[in-house]
């Protein structure tokens, strides 16, 4: 063979800047690229050739730092010179879509190309790189390929005599990063750790102190991932496994989802819920994106529903495009319907654990169900799917759905629903509803303010629609049936009231309580405080001042012999403490207010001790 030098096709000078120009931060792409070459290479003669059994196709990824050189060595198909002139030379072309068409029937030939970079991706960290290569036809001659920017080339005989191809790259003065063996690990790590064929690093200068020892080298990627593997034939420990493998961690999920679609879109994966904080606040998830098990990216949105993004797991799906823009996965059909249907299975996964074992299922409610209401707040099919298994937990650690909620409460509440925001310190109210035998569910996290008016206004369960009120919001299903005791004034409890809290518009009720024990109780309205609350939620005062009820209980014995009071002191001591106690039983109580409350009971007591 003569020696030919030349430029690179036109295309090239318009590709190479580009190239260089690539997101600095994804400069170590070239390693997927020139890895997932080599992968084709060996799909490509596994394709065409009947092959010898003992020997093991591979490629190699070999670190020589002295020399300052990266090399990828692979036995796959090779190329002959004029493949070399026509697919590295004339860079537009894809050979891969040529060999498809040229050697197989099949669609499906699992063959990688078309990442968009290729195999001049290798200029982004080398100064200078060399193909040798030798095709697996016979007589074929060996060939190599030279260039040092990607655009001037030199191709002439070579020397290698093993079938296959081996691409060496210079690494250039400032990306010597990529002569450091942690880096190269990590990168095989993100991007190749369960590419179909098996690879292998070698340190050329740990290779040199190893010496005589004969260790069998291992393959640093897993060629078969579980999620290839058909769900029923998973165990539990391989879905652990695959988890701490894909996310370096010791951690373990709660479960997962098998994602198996072969129709009308290709899609395998494993969806993993991570134990989530309970305010999901910064809570990120992981989930990473393959196509034929070469790892293309993270948290592709485009694909996940945003409210599943909290979760960690892997998707590959080789039917994307996925080297074009995400303006273009934004607006492509079939990307809509592969996120729909990840929602969907999610759901089923969910409503079939509801189904065939809901012990294990309420043990996992504590961790799931914000994104499960942030879901349901955001995909109305999602909510669709889930509603009937949504769980309220009562502060009595049952979990309940909202049809046994109100089943079980009918009777008292009707469709309210009762919950308390804090268990903790709203549980002199809270107390009075056990005593009554009514369900308090918790509604205590971020997701949940929201979540309730969704489901008063947006839940289509007709007739069913819960109220969801706050313990201290009305006293439904505290009520006594009986009339007010006409021997006590509400003008007089009012004006009593009023005076010793200084606040001219506190509204006092007199309205009789099933608890004789209970003075007095402080309402608020639910509206109102969930306005308050909100508005709180982003920073804003708006100095309302809230409207509150102190509802008064003419049965007690203390707020008879109240009225029947003749030192209006005492009386005055006694209404004031009756309120504080009223204040008490939801929230606590604050500086001043506090202070006052502490003075108040000491000169109760010693007034008491004096008697
Ligand atoms: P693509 O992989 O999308 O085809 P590349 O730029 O990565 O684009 O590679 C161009 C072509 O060069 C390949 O399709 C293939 O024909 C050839 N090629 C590259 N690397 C190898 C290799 N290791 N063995 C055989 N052929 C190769
Ligand atoms: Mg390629």
């Amino acid at each position: 063979m003569t020696v030919k030098t030349g430029s690179i096709s036109i295309d090239a000078q318009n590709i190479m800047p580009v190239i260089k120009r690539w997101l600095y931060s994804d400069k170590d792409i070239f390693v997927r690229e020139l890895i997932s070459n080599g992968v084709d290479a060996i799909t490509k003669l596994k394709l065409i050739q009947s092959l010898d059994k003992d020997e093991e196709l591979k490629i190699t990824l070999t670190l020589n730092k002295e020399k300052g050189t990266l090399s990828f060595e692979d036995n796959g198909i090779g190329m002959t010179q004029e493949e070399v002139e026509k697919y590295i030379n004339q860079v537009a072309l894809s050979g891969a879509e040529d060999f498809v068409k040229n050697y197989t029937q099949a669609e499906d030939a699992g063959i990688i190309g078309h990442f968009g970079l290729g195999f001049y991706s290798s200029f982004m960290a080398a100064s200078h790189v060399t193909i040798d290569t030798l095709s697996y036809q016979e007589g074929a001659e060996a060939v190599r390929w030279d260039s040092e920017d990607g655009i001037a080339f030199e191709i002439k005989s070579g020397e290698r005599s093993q079938r296959g191809t081996l691409i060496t790259l210079h690494i250039a003065e400032d990306e010597k990063e990529f002569l450091e063996t942690h880096r190269i690990r990590q990168v095989l790590n993100k991007y190749c750790a369960f590419m179909p064929v098996p690879i292998y690093f070698v340190d050329a200068a740990e290779e040199a102190k190893k010496n005589d020892e004969k260790t069998a080298p291992t393959p640093i990627n897993d060629t078969n991932p579980l999620w290839f593997k058909p769900p029923r034939e998973c165990t539990d420990e391989e879905y652990i496994e695959t988890y701490h493998k894909l996310f370096h961690t010791f951690d373990d999920p709660l479960f997962w989802v098998h994602l198996n679609v072969d129709y009308p879109f290709n899609l395998k994966g494993i969806l993993y819920f991570p134990r989530i904080r309970r305010d999901f606040a910064g809570q990120e998830g992981e989930i990473k994106l393959f196509n034929r098990q070469v790892y293309v990216a993270d948290n592709i949105k485009e694909i996940i529903p945003e409210f599943l993004l909290v979760l960690k797991g892997v998707i590959d799906c080789p039917d994307l495009p996925l080297n074009v823009s995400r303006s273009f996965l934004q607006n492509d059909g079939q990307v809509r319907k592969i996120s729909a249907h990840i929602a969907k299975k999610v759901a089923d996964k969910l409503t079939g654990l509801f189904k065939t074992d809901r012990p294990t299922y309420e043990k996992y409610w504590d961790d799931i169900h914000p994104f499960i209401k942030y879901g349901a707040l955001r995909d109305s099919k999602f909510y669709e799917a889930m509603k009937d298994v949504i769980l309220y937990k009562t502060t009595e650690d049952n979990y309940l759905t909202l049809e046994e909620y109100q089943e079980r409460n009918q009777d008292k509440v009707e469709k309210k629903v009762i919950y308390t925001a804090d268990a903790a310190r709203q549980e002199g109210q809270v107390a009075l509803y056990r005593s009554r035998s009514i369900d308090v569910v918790v509604m205590d996290t971020i997701i949940d303010i929201s979540f309730l008016s969704f489901m008063e206004y947006s839940s289509n369960l007709g007739e069913n629609t819960p109220t969801f009120v706050r313990v201290d919001a009305d006293i439904s299903g505290l009520e006594a049936d009986e009339e007010a005791d006409s021997s006590i004034s509400q003008k007089e409890m009012e004006n009593l009231f009023r005076k010793v809290t200084g606040l001219d518009t506190l509204e006092v009720k007199l309205q009789p309580l099933q608890d004789e024990q209970l003075n007095a109780l402080l309402t608020e309205d639910e509206q109102t405080r969930r306005f308050a609350d909100m508005n709180a939620l982003y920073g804003r005062e708006l100095g309302l001042t809230q409207q509150q009820t102190l509802v008064v209980n003419p049965k007690s014995s203390t707020i008879k012999a109240l009225v029947q009071l003749k030192d209006e002191k005492r009386k005055e001591l006694i209404a004031a403490q009756i309120y504080d106690l009223a204040r008490l039983a939801t929230r606590p109580l604050e500086k001043d207010d506090l202070r006052r409350f502490l003075k108040r009971s000491q000169d109760l007591i010693a007034a008491l001790a004096e008697n």
